[in-house]
């Protein structure tokens, strides 16, 4: 798949890449194939797959210097341990009922639909953004707003798309009241869920949209600028971290850092992807 012009125009990057130097011919980055992966919300998953740790030569990306910044206010120890185990064993079915009846944090009162994710559960590349909004909340997918198209504008950029080879999560799974930000003990409720979703998925790469993402991914309470453009690694799998589409609707010309982003990812993608 090629970077395609069209696309670099509706994001609103071309020609500035093109004359940076920035769009290459596109490799194959995909590390696993498109046709074996199996669709999800899905039917019960019995097995999770074994665990195998992702192998990353060090990169330029790796090598920048390390952050000097407070942790994030996220206690390492659930709030109910016998509950995150038990989120634990589920497979997709359970995972997806689980989240349907959850009632472990206040958001459970307003929301229509909890919203698990969409995608390939055995995908390489696992998208994580912040929480539904209101159309996600009435339709029970991420992403399927405003932002949720830009996103698929950038998916579409990085030669990649929803469902194919692509799982887009969130850190929480119910609507915030208002669209405001998860609070740390929101996203703290909801971390089994995602958790057990990245164990079944085994994605080889995350990448985490906005400071909510972020700060749950790398439990650093830095700024985006200084927390993107590196690796970070959670549960073994590399992550890159980039802005949220919503805040790139707002802020255009933050969609050059996020595309320089995204090269990132596919880079590491490619990277990952090569025999030892
Ligand atoms: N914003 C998010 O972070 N997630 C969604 O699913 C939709 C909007």
């Amino acid at each position: 798949m090629r970077l395609d012009e069209d696309y670099l125009r509706e994001l609103e990057l071309w020609p500035m890449f093109a004359l940076k130097g920035a769009v290459q011919p596109a490799a194959e980055v995909v590390a696993r194939p498109a046709p074996a992966m199996r669709a999800a919300p899905a039917v019960a998953e019995t097995t999770a797959k074994a665990v195998t740790p992702n192998r990353l030569a060090p990169s330029a990306a790796a090598t920048r210097p390390p952050i000097v910044t407070a942790k994030a206010d996220i206690p390492a120890v659930p709030a109910d341990p016998e509950r995150a185990a038990k989120i634990a064993t589920l497979d997709w079915a359970g995972l997806a009922g689980e989240t349907a009846a959850c009632q472990a944090c206040g958001l459970c009162k307003q929301r229509q639909r909890a919203v698990l994710g969409v995608g390939a559960i055995d995908a390489p590349w696992l998208f994580v953004g912040e929480g539904p909004g209101a159309d996600e909340d009435a339709q029970g997918e991420p992403f399927v707003g405003q932002a949720g198209k830009l996103l698929d504008v950038m998916l579409a950029a990085a030669g990649l798309a929803r469902g194919r080879e692509v799982y887009i999560a969130n850190v929480v799974k119910c609507r915030p009241p208002g669209n405001r930000t998860p609070s740390i003990e929101e996203a703290q409720a909801c971390a089994p869920f995602l958790d057990r979703q990245i164990d079944l998925i085994q994605p080889k790469l995350i990448v985490a949209l906005g400071k909510t993402a972020v700060t749950r991914l790398t439990d650093s309470d830095a700024s985006m600028a200084s927390l993107r453009g590196r690796l970070h690694h959670y549960r073994g799998i590399p992550v890159i971290a980039t802005y949220h589409p919503a805040y790139l609707l707002r802020n255009l010309p933050e969609k050059l850092k996020a595309w320089e982003d995204l090269l990132l990812a596919r880079r590491t993608m490619a990277e990952l992807a090569q025999p030892n």
